[in-house]
């Protein structure tokens, strides 16, 4: 089973809702960073024998055209993330039409090839901004990959795995963000903040256990993860920890899944890709999942849930409150470690929970 790998091509300064016009100014020197990260990733992928969707930002295609011509000639799939990184939802159909245009004329000039795919910045794509679909089907798209079935990021309407959706011009499939169900909720891991706090093994074997249902995970890389050392602007603490949090864990996590997983591009994923040229070879993976790495990655977690539990159980019982562990249960409910338990307990009574 092939997952789709992808990189939004964005260098660190492209942060939605950033209107920092001396940031604005720094680009052009800024982007020597970009290419130097480009290279790293375009040898990681090349050392693994594998292709990858660039979900390319249109002004890098307008500065950068021999960047994008270096990847298209790697193999890797060239795809749009909008002409100047804005979110759907902060532009109206015309602007955000004349946004796409605008990005697949540079991504076609500069790569010599035809584009297919669209991710919007953000994951901006809402059950409001639906227009959206028929507007990048109007101009040719065969797919998007901008929805998050999320209840406060994308939404919960949108379905888990690819599917297609009708449009007045066709039908556009949507490969929606790779979630896991955690209770009511479901929680991303494939990619960004998720990918860089959850624990290696347990990204490994959730991705195993989708694909064992029969679908491909979709992973998302950003250049910028793979340079802990470029300047950081001034964010509010939140959009910080978004972006920066465990940002040094990227490479080494990503070096061990391309080693274990099979990957593709996301047209090759899909099956859209009808000539041969960028076709994959399967390549040879380790079949082991248990080695290791696996294992190392298992042991700090399991002794951070044993630490936290003999501190709260020491806590309750010195101050006589057993009333403490259920609350502290309950408010951490949504981290991990305790999602990872109460997944791995459903699993026990329903084969298929994910
Ligand atoms: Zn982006």
């Amino acid at each position: 089973m092939f997952n789709a790998i992808s990189v939004d091509l964005e260098d660190w300064y492209h942060i939605c809702g950033i209107d920092d016009a001396s940031v604005q100014s720094k680009w052009r020197r800024y982007s020597v960073r970009l290419e130097n990260n480009v290279e790293k990733l375009l040898r990681l992928f090349e050392q693994h024998n594998v292709h990858a969707t660039f979900f390319t930002v249109g002004i890098i295609a307008e500065n950068a055209p021999r960047l994008i011509k270096k990847i298209a000639d790697a193999g890797h799939e060239l795809a749009s993330h909008g002409f100047a990184h804005r979110r759907i939802f902060d532009m109206g159909p015309e602007e955000f039409e004349r946004d796409l245009v605008r990005s697949k004329a540079a991504i076609e000039k500069a790569a010599g090839m035809k584009i297919l795919g669209y991710r919007a910045p953000e994951w901006s794509l809402k059950k409001s901004n639906l227009w959206a679909l028929e507007i990048l089907k109007k101009h040719g798209f065969a797919y998007d990959a901008s929805a998050v079935p999320l209840t406060h990021l994308g939404g919960r309407y949108f379905g888990l795995y690819p599917h297609e959706t009708k449009t007045k011009y066709g039908g556009i499939i949507e490969f929606p963000l790779s979630t896991f169900r955690c209770f009511w909720e479901r929680l991303p891991f494939s990619g960004g903040l998720p990918m860089r706090i959850n624990p290696y093994f347990y990204i490994l074997s959730i991705t195993r256990k989708i694909n064992r249902l029969g679908h491909p995970v979709i992973f998302y890389l950003h250049p910028w993860e793979f340079d802990s050392e470029h300047e950081k602007i001034e964010l509010p603490i939140n959009r910080k920890f978004m972006h920066y949090c465990n940002i040094r864990s990227a490479e080494k996590k990503i070096n061990l899944l391309l080693e274990r997983l099979e990957f593709s591009t996301v047209e090759n994923v899909l099956g859209l890709n009808k000539s041969d040229k960028h076709k994959h070879v399967l390549p040879i993976k380790h079949d082991k999942c248990y080695d290791t790495h696996y294992f190392k990655s298992v042991l700090p977690v399991s002794l951070l849930i044993l630490s936290i539990y003999a501190i709260m159980f020491a806590t309750a019982v010195l101050a006589g409150e057993y009333a403490f562990l259920v609350i502290i249960l309950f408010a951490t409910i949504f981290y991990w470690p305790w999602g990872l338990l109460f997944n791995k307990i459903n699993t026990l009574f329903h084969k298929n929970y994910i």
